[in-house]
């Protein structure tokens, strides 16, 4: 059997051509919606994540800011912008780049950032309320995830949902809007014991651990789901996701590849959430 591969490219371009819709129709009621991101050094990663998120925004008719300051910059000048773009009525998102260098306080940084804005559902308040199962904004990879599965029409109701990786940026959202959806839900981590006996009894595999191949074939169950959120490199410098793609797809019923799965569908949830954002303005 091989997989049913979940193109995360191919969902992007229709999601995104929805956004672009949306985004026509609130500005003839005057209303650009606008990202601001704000980078801290020159981390060659963080700097091609931003400037992927903002031409994404360029292309679906929505305005971006791009903040760009020195790895040595005082905190209290990322502050001060924080909080100009916070009373900004024009900017309806923001986001700081993660990780910040290690004189930030970067928790503190989080919390500066206008519930309202937070477009990444970093913040405390915004965490509280996914958990409370109330979401304003839910962090983006872990939603467009729940996109991937939505259109590949998996069925999430009693389902075995194993996690590996506990991150507050992929692990922990992801556990909570999985059992909004009535999973059953287990979360492994480095300090999990037998992670194979875990994930061979999941009807979905989700592995956000950042170790490239970790999960092969034998340790899928048969039919099985398996998003793959890793971003890795492969000693020969390709790109390559937790999952051990060529062995995991002769197992798995749905899987979605690296490139081309959820990093693509990560950045289309940035513009919904900055597009939701901006239409609770115009509301
Ligand atoms: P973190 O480093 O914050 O978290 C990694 C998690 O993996 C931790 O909970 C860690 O456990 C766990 N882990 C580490 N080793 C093992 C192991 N041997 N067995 C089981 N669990 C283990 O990473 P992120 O959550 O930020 O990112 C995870 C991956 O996803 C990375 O490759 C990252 O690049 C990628 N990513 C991709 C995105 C996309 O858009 N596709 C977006 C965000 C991230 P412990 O807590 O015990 O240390």
């Amino acid at each position: 059997m091989t997989a049913r591969i979940i193109d995360g490219n191919a969902l992007s371009a229709e999601v995104r051509g929805q956004l672009a819709e949306r985004a026509a129709a609130l500005k003839t009621k005057g209303i650009t919606p606008c990202l601001a991101a704000i980078l801290v050094g020159e981390d060659p990663a963080s700097a091609v994540y931003v400037r992927n998120k903002v031409a994404a925004c360029e292309k679906a008719g929505m305005r971006s800011i791009k903040d760009v300051y020195a790895v040595d910059v005082d905190p209290a000048v990322v502050f001060a912008r924080i909080a100009e773009l916070n009373a900004d009525p024009s900017v309806h998102g923001i986001l700081v780049q993660l990780p910040l260098p290690k004189h930030f306080d970067s928790a503190a940084v989080l919390e500066s950032i206008s519930p309202e804005k937070d477009v990444d559902g970093f913040h405390a308040e915004n965490v509280g309320a996914l958990m409370q199962g109330n979401p304003r904004f839910i962090p983006c990879t872990p939603y467009g995830v729940m996109k991937m599965l939505e259109s590949a029409n998996v069925p999430l109701k009693g389902a075995e949902v194993v996690i590996v990786g506990r991150s507050n940026i992929v692990g922990k959202p992801m556990a909570m809007l999985l059992l909004a959806q009535s999973c059953t839900v287990t979360i492994c981590h480095s300090q999990s014991k037998d992670l194979a006996f875990h994930t061979r009894r999941a009807d979905i595999l989700v592995a956000a651990v950042g170790r490239a191949k970790m999960i092969t074939g034998d340790m899928i169950k048969p039919g099985a789901t398996v998003i793959d959120v890793g971003i890795n490199r492969t000693a020969e410098g390709k790109l390559c996701g937790d999952v051990d793609f060529e062995t995991a797809k002769e197992v798995a019923g749905v899987i979605t590849p690296v490139p081309g799965g959820v990093g693509p569908m990560t950045i289309t949830m940035l513009l919904a959430n900055t597009l939701e954002a901006a239409e609770r303005c115009a509301k």
